[in-house]
């Protein structure tokens, strides 16, 4: 199922996607609390604004060199376990809003989001997807002069517009296994499988909860693969994942 978040006449909404994806099933509510009973009322595409699918109530957790060749094109090592940072939930844009550019050298991130749905708190692996809601993708933006000269990396990857999210959550997928490409301007950047995550979804979920409870609505960047480059001001940016579909994001100057 694909759930989207959407503007219509001042008013948000979530639905699911149609089957022949021309139409969203409006649902009362927010489906990670209130699940997913339908209004029976039907809105076109057209007619709506997508926003991010999911705005977390508390964090972002992202991980750091989850794939071996994005790892080994900046000379780092593969870390033996998951290397954490946090976002805070103000960097969230949605699908085609703009990615604001504060200057400097800033790059694409293409990643998939897992959406939390249960509160996890020490979950093994073995149990670890019954907490997921669904999956996303996500553009981890980072500026690189700020990562480096700060020696941590809250306000490189954390200022606002630094996480695009969407375009849908896709609550029916095995995402062990799915294809993830950035294109920028059109031209294939980053084209590489979940599968050659280090750390695949259930340990990463393992790792974090023994650390941080989860809440519903949490979200986690698996990390990006190798082909990361710039972005400046007038590209347009796309992360596919696929059987969820693609986030498309212009970057203006901030
Ligand atoms: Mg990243």
């Amino acid at each position: 199922m694909k759930i989207g978040r959407f503007g219509r006449d001042g008013v948000i909404s979530f639905g699911i996607l149609d089957a022949d994806a021309q139409e969203w099933v409006i649902l009362k509510g927010d489906p990670l609390f209130a699940g997913y009973e339908t209004t029976g009322e039907r809105v076109g595409i057209a007619a709506v604004t997508l926003l991010a699918p999911v705005i977390p109530r508390s964090k972002i957790v992202a991980v750091g060199r989850n794939y071996r060749e994005h790892a080994a094109e900046f000379g780092n090592a593969v870390p033996e376990e998951p290397m954490l940072f946090l976002k805070p939930n103000t960097a969230v844009i949605g699908p085609n809003e703009p990615i604001a550019h504060p200057g400097g050298n800033v790059d694409y991130e293409g990643e998939l989001a897992v959406v939390i749905g249960r509160v996890a708190k020490r979950v093994t692996a073995a149990n670890a997807l019954d907490y997921v809601f669904g999956y996303t993708a996500a553009n981890d933006v980072s500026q690189r002069d700020w990562q480096k000269s700060d020696g941590q990396w809250g306000r490189a990857k954390g200022f606002d517009t630094s996480c695009p999210l969407g375009p849908v959550i896709e609550t029916e997928i095995d995402a062990s296994k799915l294809g993830i490409q950035t294109r920028l301007g059109g031209a294939v950047r980053q084209n590489s499988n979940t599968a050659l995550l280090v750390h695949p979804i259930p340990m990463l979920i393992e790792f974090i909860s023994a650390a941080m409870t989860l809440l519903p609505g949490d979200v986690i960047l698996t990390g990006t693969p190798a082909g990361v480059g710039r972005i400046e001001p007038g590209d347009i940016v796309e992360v596919e994942i696929e059987g969820i579909g693609i986030l498309r994001n212009p970057v203006v100057a901030a």
